[in-house]
Formats: C-alpha cells, sequence, structure tokens
C-alpha cells in the first residue's frame, strides 16, 4: 500500500537507497523507499555487481576488524597488503585526470572506512575476493588493486542484506511504485508525485532522497549526451534506470553536475541481451583482456591491454571498443594463460571460438579480416620483450617494442595451442552526469543554492567519476552519500 504521506521518502532500492532509509531511521525519521521495479527485479544496478567494493585500510587488522570471520589460517597464507586513504586519493585523481570534486573525493575517501564498520554493525557481511583480486604466489594469495573485499553473498547477497536490516529497522519498501515528479514551492520540496498500479498520485514528505541511478538505460538519453554510437551499447545492468531521478530534479531547478558525456562501460560479450540478466549478474563482462590482446573487424589491435592493472583500465576501455568498426573486438589467448582467466569465461552464455593453430583460429573470428588479424597476431609476437619476466601481481613492465599500438605490461607471446578467442562488444554500467550536491548530500539548484527537503547519492550525483573509475567505487560512493543524505534528510526530518 502506497501511504498519502511519510517523513522522508527514498526514491530507488539500490545501495545507495537503502544506505540512505538506514540513516534516516537512525535519526528518527519514518521513512518509505519507492522501488520502480516490481520486486523480482528489484535492487537496481547494485543487485546485478559482484559487490566488490573500495576502501582505504591500513593493514590486515583493519581487515579483521571489518571480517571477524577471517581464519588465522586465511591471514597466515594471504598478502593483504594495505590500502591507504593516500592510495585511494591518488587513484581518484589519477583516474579521473582530476576532474575530481576534491570535496567528494575527501567525504568518500575518509568516510570508506567508517561506513564499512557502520554497515557491519548493521549486520553485512563481507568476505575477501580471493577470486578475482588475488593471484597465488608461492602458496600465498597476493592482493592487487587496491580492492580487497566483496559483500556476502555478492550483489544479491548486498540487497538481501539491505532488505533484512530495513525490515529490523522498520522501512517498508514499495515495489512497483515509479516516483514522477517533485512537489515543490518556494519553500522546497514537500513531496513528489508517485505512479502505484496503474494510479498518479500525490505523495507528501519532509524531504526526499534521490538514489534512483543514471541514464544508463535510456538509449534517448546516451545518445543526447553520450554521443552518437551510445544507442548501440548493450546495457550491463537494470533495465530501470532511464534517468528519473536526474530529470525530476531538473525540473525542480537542480544544477546539473559532472562528467554528461562520460559513462562507465566495459567489454561484454557481443551476444548478451539489451539489458542485464540477473541469472547471469554480471557474468558477460570479460575483464582477462590485459593476459591477452584485443583485435578489431580490421585485424588491428587498438588498444594498450596492459596500460594498467584492469581495475583502473576496464571502465573506460568499453567506450573504445564501442568506437571499433561494428562495435565488436575478439578478445585472443593462449594456452599459457588461460589458467589466469577470471570466471566469466567459463559461463554457458559465452562467445568464444577454440583452435589449434592461430590459422585456424583467424579464420573462426567472426566479422574480422582474418589476413590482417594473422599479420598482426606475428607483429605482436615479434615485439614482445622476451627477456622480462611475466608477474601477474605487479605491473611487469613486460612489454612490446616498436608496435604502433604499445602493449606496457604481461606481453606474452601468443604461441601456444589451444588457442581461445571471445568477442565483446560495449556494456554500459553507469552514466557519471548528475546533479551537483553539497556535502551534506543536498542537491544544489543552478543559482548554487542548497534546494530545502531534496537530497541526493549514488550514481545519480554528478562531479565524482570523470573519463574513468577506480573498480569498486560505486558500491562505496553509494554507501558513503547515501548515509550522508539519509543522515541530514533524517535531520531535516526531525530537527533535534
Ligand atoms: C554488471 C554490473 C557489475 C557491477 N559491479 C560492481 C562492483 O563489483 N562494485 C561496485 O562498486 N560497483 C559495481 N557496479 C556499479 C554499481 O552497480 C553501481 O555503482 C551502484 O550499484 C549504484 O547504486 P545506486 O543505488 O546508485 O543505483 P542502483 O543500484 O542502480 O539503484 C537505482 C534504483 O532506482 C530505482 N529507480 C529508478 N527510477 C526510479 C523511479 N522513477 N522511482 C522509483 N525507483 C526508481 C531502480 O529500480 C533501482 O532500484 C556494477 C554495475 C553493474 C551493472
Amino acid at each position: 500500500m502506497l501511504p498519502e504521506s511519510s517523513e522522508v521518502v527514498v526514491v530507488g532500492a539500490g545501495n545507495a537507497a537503502m544506505c540512505a532509509a538506514l540513516a534516516a531511521r537512525e535519526r528518527g525519521a519514518e521513512v518509505i523507499v519507492l522501488e520502480r521495479a516490481p520486486e523480482d527485479e528489484s535492487g537496481g544496478n547494485t543487485r546485478f555487481t559482484a559487490g566488490a567494493i573500495r576502501f582505504a585500510y591500513n593493514g590486515v587488522e583493519d581487515l579483521r576488524e571489518l571480517m571477524p570471520d577471517l581464519t588465522p589460517a586465511e591471514i597466515a597464507r594471504t598478502d593483504f597488503g594495505t590500502y591507504t586513504e593516500d592510495q585511494f586519493f591518488d587513484d581518484m585523481a589519477r583516474v579521473t585526470e582530476n576532474r575530481a570534486d576534491p570535496d567528494l573525493v575527501e567525504l568518500l575517501v575518509r568516510r570508506s572506512r567508517q561506513t564499512m564498520m557502520w554497515l557491519r554493525d548493521k549486520g553485512f557481511r563481507f568476505v575477501p575476493i580471493y577470486g578475482r583480486q588475488a593471484f597465488k604466489v608461492n602458496d600465498r594469495f597476493k592482493f592487487w588493486g587496491g580492492l580487497t573485499v566483496e559483500a556476502w553473498g555478492g550483489g544479491p547477497g548486498l540487497i538481501e542484506a539491505h532488505r533484512k536490516a530495513a525490515k529490523v529497522n522498520g522501512v517498508p519498501i514499495i515495489y512497483g511504485a515509479r516516483a514522477m515528479s517533485l512537489l515543490n514551492s518556494d519553500d522546497g520540496v514537500h513531496g513528489l508525485t508517485v505512479r502505484y498500479k496503474g494510479k498518479t498520485r500525490a505523495l507528501r514528505c519532509k524531504a526526499v532522497i534521490l538514489a534512483a541511478g543514471g541514464f544508463e538505460s535510456n538509449p534517448e538519453w546516451r545518445t543526447r549526451y553520450l554521443g552518437p554510437g551510445w544507442d548501440l551499447a548493450k546495457v550491463r545492468g537494470t533495465r530501470f534506470n532511464t534517468g528519473d531521478g536526474i530529470r525530476m530534479a531538473l525540473d525542480a531547478g537542480a544544477s546539473p553536475c559532472g562528467n554528461w558525456s562520460g559513462c562507465h562501460a566495459v567489454g561484454w560479450d557481443r551476444n548478451a541481451p539489451e539489458f542485464g540478466d540477473l541469472a547471469v549478474g554480471d557474468g558477460f563482462q570479460k575483464h582477462s583482456y590485459p593476459f591477452g590482446i584485443m583485435l578489431n573487424a580490421d585485424g588491428n589491435r587498438f588498444v594498450d591491454e596492459g596500460a594498467d592493472f584492469r581495475n583502473y583500465t576496464y571502465a573506460k576501455y568499453g567506450a573504445v571498443i564501442l568506437r571499433q568498426p561494428g562495435q565488436f573486438a575478439w578478445q585472443i589467448f593462449d594456452k599459457k594463460v588461460t589458467h589466469l582467466l577470471r570466471d566469466e569465461y567459463r559461463i554457458r552464455q559465452v562467445t568464444k571460438v577454440t583452435a589449434n593453430t592461430l590459422e585456424e583460429l583467424v579464420a573462426k573470428l567472426d566479422d574480422v579480416n582474418a589476413d590482417q588479424a594473422l599479420a598482426t597476431i606475428r607483429a605482436y609476437n615479434a615485439a614482445v620483450r622476451g627477456d622480462i619476466a611475466f608477474n601477474p601481481n605487479v605491473k611487469d613492465g613486460r612489454r612490446t617494442e616498436g608496435l604502433p599500438v604499445p602493449k606496457s605490461n604481461w606481453a606474452n607471446i601468443i604461441d601456444t595451442a589451444p588457442f581461445e578467442a571471445y568477442a565483446v562488444s560495449c556494456g554500459i554500467t553507469f552514466t557519471f552526469g548528475g546533479l551537483r550536491i553539497t556535502n551534506d548530500a543536498q542537491v544544489v539548484d543552478t543559482d548554487g543554492a542548497p534546494m530545502p527537503g531534496l537530497y541526493a547519492a549514488g550514481e545519480l550525483v554528478g562531479g565524482l567519476f570523470y573519463f574513468n573509475y577506480p573498480g569498486g567505487t560505486g558500491l562505496m560512493s553509494g554507501s558513503v552519500f547515501g548515509r550522508i543524505a539519509g543522515d541530514s534528510a533524517g535531520r531535516a526530518a526531525r530537527p533535534a
């Protein structure tokens, strides 16, 4: 049932929204969550994730505090390293080319660990990402790339934990309830219109928190803001993030902010469906390209597959694939590295060919100039610096020399059968442009003034990500700013 009023209304039921709801409840406010999707498709992009979440930690003791279930044996056989606040700051600055809003980054980084502990105290469980973020060296696992922990049960587990926490804390989630517009006056936002069971109704409140995701699932907006060709991208996650939250806020006078022509997009199975499939989750992604090469329809390499750890390149390489003729590429590997391929390469729904010779392999690559593909592989093989040792745990500097498109790390000669190739296209994850917020997560209007009663968190906040993104930061950003938004909205609704 949709009530007529609530003190705080949260729009969306992904990670950012649910963190906001919990924080507003902590302030004693009455809270409801509106979720556009039906229950079986609810949870937004959050539910599609692996649950990997980036936060600053100073060593194993910090991790043990977060994950009390870590056993002495696990600790003994693992080098967790550190991921300090300074490293997190550096990563944000480097991958966003120093564009990220310094205030937002400060909050994101400095509050990352305390927000993880807040979630732990609310009953959320986390585990190390042994499968994807660590390689075994001399019988010890070594973590790399600053991304060490995932939510127990991945994205589905995280959403389930949110549902439980909402229930325990008395936050109803109303499924199939689509927020349509904000009700505002000179005094600020005091409600919204909601379409529920075929009827559009007003819902009064003291504060609205928008956490309805970006506009990645709206091909018209993608083309309008990201540019021509983006209508052809596949959507990795939910079909419900069509920019509603952003549109409602802009209509009410909010200021747009951030990298509106930018997005997070990855290599994604060429034959994946138009939107994400919850049964497959993130399995359509193909993130082990640093250990192989990628060829386009012309049979040419087009990007430095080993420019950095995949955590720091994968989110921008989807756009590079989209720009190739036919919007696809083939990833090529030989037997020497196939044991390093991530689990997503072994799913049933994969576009894959195998061969025992390179000649046979290039003939099997659909829509590719086979002669040029063979020439490219041979030229690449001849350019590899085989004298430098291969090491997947560090940027090993094992590179090519003299190629127009270099490969800077992890360059291995492709010469050992069987050979494998995987076809990928561009899969968009989320959009970077969004709403301008204050340090209290209050939405700012086009005159630069905070809008009374309106808060925002998660994907629809602009200003944090430009050009690229460090893996695992989306969930952290939703958690940090969701908590701040909920706290601020709760205080506004229930002043002390
Ligand atoms: C396949 C995949 C894998 C990913 N892996 C990771 C990862 O491992 N780690 C990581 O940090 N990030 C990952 N991400 C990114 C991550 O999912 C997002 O950054 C994060 O989940 C965004 O959270 P959010 O709450 O802002 O949005 P979402 O989780 O998308 O939630 C938005 C919610 O708003 C609802 N909604 C939309 N419009 C309306 C409306 N009008 N009224 C009511 N409700 C509405 C939607 O139904 C949804 O419930 C991944 C994304 C995808 C797609």
